[in-house]
Parts: C-alpha cells; sequence; structure tokens
C-alpha cells in the first residue's frame, strides 16, 4: 500500500536525511514537502497525507501553531517528529497536545518502523472514535479486533476476561477459555516496575499505555506495549480494552537496526577515514555556493580548519583575478555539464596563493555540487621554474660565447644556431641548408667526412687549436682560422642519433699570441742565457730545469737539469756559518709560499770549497689558477761588494764609537758648563750678599771704630780712675796701718801697765777691734797689691807652703780641737806667684777655721794639691757649718756675709776670687749646710820660671 507522507522541513539536509532513511527502509510511499508553516495547512487539505513528519527545529518555533491546525482539522493524521536533541519535559507535553511520537536523528534508522507501528496503532486507537456512530455495528467491530495483528481482550473491572481474539491466542498460547479462567491479571509479570504507574494512570485518565513484561501460558515472558483504556459499554457497565502488542519481533528489529545503525556509521566511519586522508580536497557546494562539507585536506592545502569553511561561499577563497570564471563555471556544472580539470587559484590563509586543479559534477537528487581539487602549485611552480630555465638556457645559448648549433640528419641541415655562429661564419638564413651549402669549403678540409662519422658511430669529435680555412668574407678568398670545436651526437629520446650538436670557439687570436709568445720566450732565454749576471730556474718540485752561463761560472759546476735540486752550490750558510738546508734556500721559500724572496744577502760556499757573498732574486711562477709552476732566482755575486761593506761597516762603527764619545764628552761639558753656570750665578749672588754684607761690616766697624774710640777714652779715663783710686785706697790703708800700729803699741804699754780688770777687759776690746781693723786693712792691701803690682812668678814648695800657713793659722781660738789633713802630690814643679798663692790659701783655710762648728766632736779640714805640668788642683774641705745654696754665688761678691754676726768683713772670698782670675785660674764651691764646705781650685803651672 502507498503511504502518502507529508515533510514539513526547511532544512534541505534535514530532507536529504529524511528521503533517504525512507527509501533504505523499503518503505513504498510518496511524498511532498512543505518549507512554510503557511503552506501546511493547504498542503494538508490538497495533499490528504496518511501521516506527517515535522522536524523538531521547525516545530519548536511555530509548534503550536502546527499542532492547532492538526488538532482543529486533521486530529486523525498522525503526526512524527524528528529531532536533534528534545527534553523529556518536551516529549511528554508533545504527546499530549496530539504528536504521535519522537524520532532522535541519531535513532532515524528506526524511522521506517516508527510511521508503520504509528500508522497501524492510530488506525487501530482512533478506529472506535473515529467510527463512534459504527460502534453498534458489533460485526465490524468484532472484525476489526479479530483482524488486529495485536492481541485485544476485553476485560472486566475485576480483571476477568471476557473476550480475546485470535492474535491474544496466540501470542499468550492459551485458548479464550482459559483466558477467562486466568483472568487479566495473570497476564503481566507483577514484578515488572512499570506496572503500579501504569495502573495509576489509568485509574486517573481512563487510558494508559506503556511497555509491560508479560508471562505466557507456558511460562515464557515477552515485551509488550499494552494499551489499557477504560470505557463504559452500552448497558453502562464499566469496562477494560487493553491492547498488547507483542514488541518481540520490534525488539529483535531495534536490536538489528541498532546493530546495522553502527554498521552503517562504521561505514561513514570508514568513508569519512578515506575522504579525511585523502590529499586533495574533496568537498560539496549547496545552492548557495556554501561548502556544505569539506574533508580535512583543506587544512594541510589552504590552511583552514574544516569548520572554517563550512557554510562559507568557497568564491571567496578563490584568487581575485579568477572568481569570474570560477563563478561561470559554478554556472556550467549546475548546468548538468561536468568539468573534470579546471585549473584555478585559491588564496591560502597565510596570504599566499596555491593553485589547485579542480573536477566538479552536479547532483541533482542531493541538488549538490560534488568537486575533488588537487593541490597543483609545486607542479605549477616547478613548470614556471623549468619555463624560466628554458628560457636561461635559450638566453645562455644565444649570448654563449662560443658558436653552437644543432645539424639534423645525415646531410648535416641546421635546425638551430645561435648569433655568435652565424657571425663567426658570416652567413645569414642558413636554418635548413645543409653545411655544404652554407660552406662548400669545408668539404675539401675533410669536414664533412668527420661529421659524417660522428654521425654514424655517435663517437664524438674534439678539435683541439685545429687550422680551418674559411671563407668568411664571402668573396672566396679563405680565411685561416684556428678553431677548438666539438661534433656531439644528438639523440632523440629512443637514443636514435638524430644530428650532431656543434659547440666551436674561435682560438686563432689565441693560437696566434701563443706562437708570438713561444717565439719570444725562444728570445728571452738566449738573452738570459748569455747575461752576465747569473740565473736559473726551477720547477714547482724545486728540479732545476734552466741555468744560463754565469750561473754555471758561479757555481763552479753545472747541475743536471730535472735532477738537481734548488741551486747550485754546495752549500748556503747562515750568519752564524751553519749550513742551511736546502728546503729552507730562498728557491725553496719561494716555491712553498708562492712570494718573491730577495733582498737578503748570504754566503754560499762553491764545489771548490771558496766562499762568496751572493744576493738572491727569486720570482715564482703563478698560473692562471693560483699554483705555483716553477721559479727563477737571479744571484748576483755581491762578495767585493761585502769586503767593501765590511770594511766600510768597521770604519764606520768605528767613526760611531767616536762619536759616541765625542758625544758622551760633549754632554759632560754640557752638564759641566751647566753647573759652572749654576756655580758663577751663585758665586754671583754670594758676592752681592758679600758686597751688602761688607758694607754693613764696614758700616759696623765704622760704628765700632768710633765706639772703640770713645771705649779707649773712657778706658784711659777709667784707668785713670782707677790708677787714683788705688793710689788713693793703697795710701789711705797705708796711712791707716801706721797709726794703728801705733794704737796698737800703745794698747799693749796699757795692757801691761794697767791691773785694773774693766780697763784690762776694755783694752782687750780695744785690742780686738784694732785686729779686726788691721786685718781688714791688711786685705785692702792686699787687694790694692794684686791689681796694681804684676805677678812675680816663682817655684813654690808646695807642701812647706800650705804647713806654714797651717801653722800660722792654728793660732786662732777657733782652731782648737780641728784635725788638720794635708795631702800634697807635686807631680810637677809649681810656679806661680808666692804671695797671691799664700793669700789665697790663707784666705780659705781661716775661712775653714772661723766658720767650723765650734762643739762639734771630730772637726777636721783637709788640704789636698796635686801639681800637674799644666796646672794644680787644690782642694779644701771642712765639715763646718756649710753655706746656704742660695748664697753659693754671692759669697764671692766684695764685703758680702751670710750672717751679719760675722767676725769677717765681707772681703775675703772676693779677693780670693780676684787674685785666681790674675793667676788664670779658676774656683769652685761645693757646700751642704751643717755638712761642710768644699773648694776647689784651678791654678796654672807657670811652667816659664
Ligand atoms: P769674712 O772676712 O767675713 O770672712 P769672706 O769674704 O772671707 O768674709 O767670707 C764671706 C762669707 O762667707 C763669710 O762671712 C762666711 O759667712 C762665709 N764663709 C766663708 N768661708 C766659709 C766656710 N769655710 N764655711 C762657712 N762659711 C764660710
Amino acid at each position: 500500500m502507498m503511504t502518502k507522507i507529508l515533510i514539513l522541513e526547511s532544512a534541505t539536509n534535514d530532507l536529504n536525511f529524511i528521503c533517504f532513511e525512507l527509501d533504505r527502509s523499503g518503505f513504498n510511499y510518496t511524498t511532498i514537502n512543505i518549507k512554510l508553516i503557511d503552506e501546511f495547512e493547504n498542503a494538508v487539505h490538497n495533499y490528504n497525507p496518511d501521516i506527517i513528519l515535522s522536524g523538531y527545529s521547525l516545530m519548536n518555533d511555530n509548534g503550536q501553531e502546527v499542532l492547532k491546525i492538526c488538532d482543529r482539522c486533521y486530529p486523525l493524521i498522525p503526526l512524527i517528529l524528528i529531532a536533534d536533541h528534545i527534553e523529556i519535559e518536551n516529549c511528554v507535553a508533545l504527546i499530549k497536545n496530539g504528536v504521535s511520537d519522537i524520532i532522535l536523528k541519531q535513532n532515524i534508522a528506526s524511522l521506517g518502523q516508527k510511521i508503520s507501528t504509528t500508522l497501524k496503532t492510530t488506525r487501530a486507537d482512533t478506529l472506535p472514535n473515529q467510527c463512534e456512530e459504527n460502534l453498534n455495528d458489533k460485526s465490524i467491530y468484532r472484525s476489526l479486533i479479530e483482524n488486529s495483528e495485536d492481541a485485544i481482550l476485553l476485560t472486566e473491572k475485576d480483571g476477568k476476561i471476557l473476550e480475546a481474539n485470535n492474535s491474544a491466542c496466540q501470542i499468550f498460547k492459551m485458548t479464550e477459555e482459559e483466558f477467562y479462567i486466568f483472568g487479566r491479571f495473570s497476564l503481566v509479570d507483577h514484578n515488572d516496575p512499570s506496572l503500579l504507574a501504569l495502573i495509576e494512570e489509568r485509574n486517573l485518565t481512563g487510558v494508559a499505555k506503556d511497555e509491560l513484561t508479560f508471562n505466557r501460558k507456558d511460562g515464557s515472558s515477552f515485551t509488550g506495549e499494552i494499551t489499557s483504556v477504560v470505557f463504559k459499554d452500552i448497558w453502562g457497565h464499566e469496562m477494560t480494552s487493553i491492547k498488547i502488542k507483542d514488541l518481540t519481533q520490534y525488539k529483535k528489529a531495534e536490536k538489528q537496526l541498532a546493530k546495522t545503525a553502527a554498521e552503517l556509521q562504521e561505514t561513514v566511519n570508514s568513508l569519512n577515514k578515506i575522504m579525511n586522508a585523502s590529499m586533495d580536497l574533496i568537498f560539496s557546494v549547496d545552492a548557495d555556493k556554501k561548502i556544505v562539507q569539506i574533508n580535512s585536506a583543506c587544512n594541510s592545502t589552504t590552511g583552514y580548519e574544516t569548520q572554517e569553511l563550512v557554510g562559507k561561499s568557497y568564491i571567496d577563497f578563490i584568487h581575485n583575478e579568477d572568481k569570474e570564471i570560477i563563478f561561470n563555471a559554478d554556472q556550467n556544472v549546475r548546468n548538468g555539464n561536468p568539468i573534470k580539470t579546471f585549473e584555478a587559484r585559491v588564496i591560502h590563509k597565510n596570504g599566499t596563493t596555491i593553485y589547485i586543479l579542480l573536477s566538479a559534477q552536479w547532483d541533482e537528487d542531493d541538488k549538490l555540487i560534488y568537486c575533488t581539487a588537487k593541490d597543483i602549485t609545486e607542479k605549477t611552480k616547478l613548470e614556471k621554474a623549468y619555463k624560466v630555465e628554458r628560457e636561461r638556457f635559450l638566453d645562455l645559448y644565444n649570448l654563449a660565447p662560443a658558436c653552437m648549433g644543432l645539424l639534423k640528419g645525415p646531410n648535416h641541415i641546421h635546425e638551430l644556431t645561435n648569433s655568435l655562429y652565424l657571425k663567426f661564419i658570416n652567413k645569414k638564413d642558413v636554418i635548413g641548408k645543409s653545411i655544404l651549402e652554407v660552406m662548400p669549403e669545408m668539404e675539401d678540409q675533410g669536414i664533412i667526412g668527420l661529421l659524417d662519422s660522428v654521425y654514424n658511430t655517435g663517437v664524438p669529435f674534439i678539435a683541439n687549436e685545429m687550422l680551418i680555412q674559411l671563407d668568411s668574407n664571402n668573396n672566396g678568398l679563405l680565411v685561416q682560422t684556428y678553431m677548438n670545436f666539438i661534433y656531439q651526437a644528438h639523440r632523440k629520446s629512443d637514443g636514435k642519433i638524430d644530428g650532431i650538436f656543434v659547440f666551436a670557439i674561435d682560438v686563432t687570436e689565441q693560437v696566434l699570441s701563443r706562437i708570438k709568445i713561444e717565439e719570444s720566450e725562444k728570445m728571452y732565454r738566449q738573452l738570459i742565457s748569455e747575461l752576465p749576471v747569473a740565473a736559473y730556474s726551477c720547477d714547482a718540485d724545486g728540479k732545476i730545469s734552466f741555468f744560463n752561463k754565469a750561473a754555471a761560472i758561479l757555481w763552479d759546476t753545472e747541475p743536471k737539469i730535472g735532477e738537481d735540486s734548488f741551486c747550485g752550490f754546495s752549500k748556503m750558510l747562515d750568519e752564524d756559518g751553519q749550513t742551511i738546508p736546502l728546503h729552507l734556500s730562498p728557491m725553496a721559500i719561494s716555491l712553498n709560499e708562492g712570494r718573491i724572496v730577495s733582498g737578503r744577502s748570504g754566503t754560499v760556499e762553491r764545489a771548490s770549497g771558496e766562499r762568496r757573498y751572493v744576493l738572491p732574486h727569486v720570482v715564482p711562477y703563478i698560473d692562471s689558477s693560483g699554483k705555483v709552476t716553477g721559479a727563477v732566482n737571479v744571484v748576483t755575486d755581491i762578495t767585493e761588494i761585502k769586503v767593501a761593506q765590511i770594511a766600510l761597516e768597521l770604519r764606520n762603527s768605528e767613526l760611531a764609537f767616536q762619536n759616541q764619545e765625542k758625544e758622551k764628552r760633549a754632554a759632560e761639558l754640557s752638564i759641566a758648563n751647566k753647573e759652572l753656570a749654576y756655580q758663577n750665578k751663585e758665586k754671583e749672588n754670594r758676592a752681592n750678599e758679600l758686597v751688602i754684607a761688607n758694607q754693613e761690616l764696614a758700616f759696623q766697624n765704622d760704628e765700632k771704630e768710633k765706639r772703640a774710640k770713645e771705649l779707649i777714652l773712657i778706658n784711659i779715663e777709667l784707668h785713670k780712675s782707677n790708677k787714683e783710686l788705688d793710689r788713693f785706697v793703697y795710701s789711705i790703708s797705708h796711712d791707716l796701718r801706721s797709726p794703728l800700729t801705733s794704737v796698737q803699741g800703745l794698747v799693749s804699754i796699757i795692757e801691761e801697765e794697767s791691773e785694773e780688770p774693766s780697763t784690762l777687759k776694755h783694752v782687750e776690746m780695744i785690742k780686738n777691734s784694732i785686729n779686726r781693723l788691721d786685718e781688714f786693712v791688711k786685705k785692702i792691701l792686699i787687694y790694692s797689691r794684686n791689681d796694681r803690682t804684676d805677678l812675680e812668678l816663682e817655684i813654690i814648695p808646695v807642701k812647706k807652703t800650705i804647713l806654714n800657713i797651717i801653722a800660722s793659722l792654728q793660732n786662732m781660738k777657733q782652731a782648737k780641737d780641728i784635725h788638720f789633713e794635708i795631702e800634697v802630690q807635686e807631680l810637677s814643679p809649681f810656679c806661680t806667684d808666692k804671695l797671691r798663692f799664700n793669700t789665697i790659701v790663707e784666705n780659705l783655710i781661716s775661712n775653714a777655721i772661723k766658720y767650723h762648728k765650734p762643739r762639734s766632736s771630730d772637726r777636721f779640714i783637709k788640704v789636698k794639691a796635686v801639681a800637674h805640668k799644666e796646672m794644680m788642683q787644690l782642694e779644701i774641705v771642712d765639715n763646718g757649718i756649710g753655706i746656704p745654696l742660695m748664697y753659693k754665688e754671692k759669697i764671692f761678691d766684695m764685703f758680702f756675709r751670710i750672717s751679719s754676726k760675722s767676725e769677717g768683713s765681707g772681703i775675703g772670698l772676693y779677693i780670693v776670687k780676684d787674685t785666681i782670675e790674675k793667676l788664670e785660674g779658676s774656683i769652685k764651691v761645693i757646700s751642704q749646710k751643717q755638712a761642710g764646705t768644699t773648694f776647689e781650685i784651678n791654678l796654672k803651672n807657670y811652667k816659664k820660671c
């Protein structure tokens, strides 16, 4: 039976997808496709479909409207939704609102089965409602039940089965009676978790539908779809109709379907793998030129990922210059004219241009263009490069500095010639003409024979500087030309010879030049041979290849050409006289290092043993590749020059030494001069200073002279007054003594004549005073004499003199109990003024007595004297009262006394010091209070006396 299907789907892909599945399931159907909801009602009305298939995406937008239209006008036409994905809530809502079934796209393989089932179910379900007025027509009803493939049971509320159709008996393997006996509840597997829900649903709504597990009579079970409806019969009894569809086969089919789908998926995957493994682009393009599908080669070819290209217009990726032709080609393909090879440029993602070779075919069913494209960028680039190379070759061929030509066939017909070839033979329009036609003069020169030989044997002919006569001026006169040329067989791709490639270079000029060079070389060789200077050459290995007569004379031998190396001397010596090895000779160095070795003379030894000085000059020969091919050495005998040079050097060094010495001397003189100049300067300065000092001194001298004159005047004056004073003192003292002496005589008379104690006491007092006065006057006289009189020198007996003085002083009343110690050493006779010596000693001893400690027990006075040749040391020591330190110097002053109670006049030590000075001596006092006093005197020994 043909099923009429109305498909409500706007997306072409999905539509194709659905149709593909309908075809695959072997469904017998016709279809129309509605893309817009507005067309829906008319289409349903006109077409009157058995079933409606609708894409869920469309339903989602206007689903309610579709359902409303269906509900309003076509409630009996089942509607199946096809969705990518759907929420379960939406599912329930849609089913409640009248959607017969929902198929997910991933389960599209079940589409055929679902449509069949839906059609059957709907017919079975809707039949009682649809034919409500016919319900009473039991025969029809029964017929429907009996003919149903599903088990249909009519049961009472308590579960008793009143009727069961044939299908029920077959499915449950029970008779109708057995149904009656076992009842409704025995049919169901009560452990099935869906059972309770089903019962609840039916109790609530009166209708319930679900899958349950059913038990057959034989104990086996099966899965079935139950539709349970509660209704009231015409008598008002509540009845339950149950329809059970045995899903055993369906489940099997479902499993099989899943397996098939998986297999199909695997096939699709493999196909995808193959597609993606392809290095070529494989893609499809829809009516809008948008890429529908493209394999992963797009990434390696264009740099884009698949998802970056799908949905995009492929024209956008075409190179701007190719867009128009691609656009036209696209149109052409859509008109049914497939293209097999079409080259176009595509812009790579990185901006570079890639070349593709495109083939495309329109598919009317899919409304798609299927394309494959091969990336030929590399090939195109190679072709371009080849083209460039070929052009370069042609350029090279034309611009090559050689004659090039191709002669074809056995008659050597010109097929190709470059410009130099034509220029060389001085001909035009040679292509197509044989070599004989172009250059008939070649025949007699055997050239044609050579060409024939190469053509026939394939063995190339190579000519080197071959002389050819050429009518190059086209006047019949042959011009001699030297040629280097190659005749080489030209072969076809099968290897057979079809012509000769000619490559020729005109070397006439080189040959002529070389001949000239050879001639001049000969000339030079002769010249060198006759030269009066030794010259020879060696090859690259140092073997002597040539030497002239002068060299043989210098060496005193003739070396063997090609055998002896580097030079003909028997020895070469360095500056120290050591032999230089041959490999370090100038010739060897020049050959090794490829440079001129010159400028260093050396000593050599000839075959005869004689030594000479020579100056080598070695020049290497270097060929165009930079290789040293030999060297020539011009050796100059400089022995005489050297000898003269050595003599000159000796002379020079002598002169240099002398110069050096002179220079040194000059330098020293210069230093001395400087020193002298400095000293002169200093002296000048000093002289100036001296002049100033002299002036100063002269001035001072003048002053001093003036002063001296003044002093002399003063001295004379002083001297005069001193003399007068002395005289006055002397005359006073002298004059005083006479009356004193008279008074003393008178007092002595009174003393002798008077017995009156008081008179005697007074006389004693007068006597003491007169004695003290006399002593004083005596001392004044001594002082005066000391100053007035000159020294009266004589040798004096020192010890005796001292003993006499002590003896005269022992009468002094203070001298009682004083122990005198005298220690005199007269090492040399002592010469002095006796009176003055007595004055000194007497004064000092009398003081020691006077200023002794009166009540002390061991009182002593020591007199020590040592007379030396030059002087005498005199020491007078007492252990008397001593002198306080503060008066040590004062005691020598005139009239100084430490104590006013002292009996003395204070002039004694003044006279002592004055007298010692007169005798050119010195005095020093050492004293400690209450310990004693020491006077140390040094007196000059006037040896002359
Ligand atoms: P004078 O005639 O009074 O002795 P000098 O000139 O001889 O006078 O002595 C000066 C003073 O020095 C004395 O008055 C005495 O006080 C002191 N003097 C001199 N000699 C001694 C001595 N040996 N010991 C202690 N005092 C002395």
